[in-house]
């Protein structure tokens, strides 16, 4: 069965700028997801802030192997109860792709519990990828580096937890250098951030990095059944305990009361 992908997109910028729209006229999320479709391992189908729970109701997320993240100018108006769907959705086996100014969505810093900063500059510089994990799934098919004819600069330091792995690193005209490619667990999931993808700039036609958002959907599919009940954390009664034992000293709870959290 093909990975059931969903492509979230803000959609703001493509109906408000001109330039984002001219580029693309469908939205960035459409055509992330048909360059997705052009594998036929991958079903992707999009998902867009304006919809009811932002196209992410619970049975949408049950459904879907990985979900792939842009956005930028509206982080702030994600409802904290679909982030916190959607961190469970990781926890307990979906994998997630963060593209580009998502380094600062609800979701990724939820994840990474950090502050994800960086530092940057719209000044359309080339941007030259290099492939610093040879053999890495998401590098697959790849030249040892390409380059981006027009970014958006992002520099380190990228404040992050340190990966498990680095898939590449970044260099800019300006002189800044930047870790373009990270991987991660949270809990079951897989998670997967990808640098390039400033909305100004063509960035998502180029046949490069729709390879790198293919890989990473395969990479971060995971064919288990999901974690149910990811976030329970039952009271475990004595009678139940594998080995017998004998309750003894004093205790807080009664018996299987729910704990605080
Ligand atoms: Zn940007």
């Amino acid at each position: 069965m093909a990975i059931r992908t969903v492509v979230w997109g803000e959609n703001v910028h493509e109906q408000k700028n001109k330039v984002v729209a001219g580029i693309y006229p469908k939205g960035m999320h459409t055509c992330i997801a048909d360059a997705l479709n052009s594998d036929p391992g991958i079903t992707a189908t999009t998902a867009t802030l304006q919809e009811p729970e932002h196209g992410l109701p619970v049975a949408r997320l049950a459904e879907t192997d990985v979900l792939v993240w842009w956005g930028h100018a509206a982080h702030g108006d994600v409802k904290d109860q679909i982030v916190e769907r959607v961190a469970e959705a990781v926890w307990s086996g979906m994998g997630l792709i963060v593209l580009h100014s998502g380094h600062f969505s609800k979701i990724f810093k939820r994840l990474m519990g950090a502050p994800c900063n960086l530092t940057w500059r719209e000044a359309g510089e080339r941007e030259r990828l290099w492939v610093t994990s040879r053999h890495h799934p998401i590098a697959q098919g790849l030249p040892e580096h390409f380059e981006l004819e027009q970014e958006e600069m992002y520099g380190e330091p990228f404040g992050v937890p340190d990966p498990m792995e680095t898939v590449f690193v970044s260099w800019f005209q300006g002189g800044e250098v930047f870790r373009s490619g990270l991987t991660y667990k949270r809990g079951a999931g897989s998670v997967f951030y990808f640098r390039p993808g400033h909305e100004t700039y063509p960035t998502y036609h180029d046949a490069n990095v729709q390879l790198v958002i293919r890989n990473a959907v395969k990479w971060a599919y995971n064919a288990s059944p999901r974690v149910q009940n990811v976030t329970s954390a039952p009271n475990v009664p004595v009678e139940v305990a594998l080995e017998p034992i004998v309750e003894r000293g004093p205790r807080l709870h009664h018996a299987g009361e729910e704990g605080f959290r």
